[in-house]
């Protein structure tokens, strides 16, 4: 598939780039999901190419993308990039534990200031 070609080509140059860690995002940039979704092949090949034209001038994007490309490719199956869209309860997840710790704290807090 021609699809394919593309996107080897593309991780090659990905493959080039250099970390250098201390690159940000300017004013210009797609969001960091935008990547996300180039990487999972979920964006119009359009729109994907335009991205994909800005990251090869933009070290932060770049460096984005390929950390998009690479946790995709470990393990991302299809069902798996749909589940990219349902966050929202491993977010859940999170809050919970969150509310767990801070009710641990408070108890801690009680006893430590009894006599
Ligand atoms: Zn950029």
């Amino acid at each position: 598939m021609a699809r394919d070609i593309y996107y080897e080509d593309f991780q090659r140059r990905l493959d080039q780039l250099k970390a250098t860690g201390d690159v940000r995002p300017g004013s210009n940039c797609p969001l960091e999901t935008e990547w996300w979704r180039v990487a999972a092949g979920l964006l119009p090949e359009s729109q994907a190419a335009e991205l994909l034209e800005h990251s090869i001038c933009c070290d932060a994007c770049a460096l984005l993308l390929r950390q998009a490309t690479q946790d995709l490719v470990e393990e991302t199956t299809e069902q798996e990039i749909t589940q990219l869209s349902a966050i929202p309860s491993a977010q859940e997840d999170w809050q919970q534990s969150l509310r767990k710790d801070s009710a641990r704290h408070n108890t801690t807090a009680t006893r430590e200031g009894m006599p």
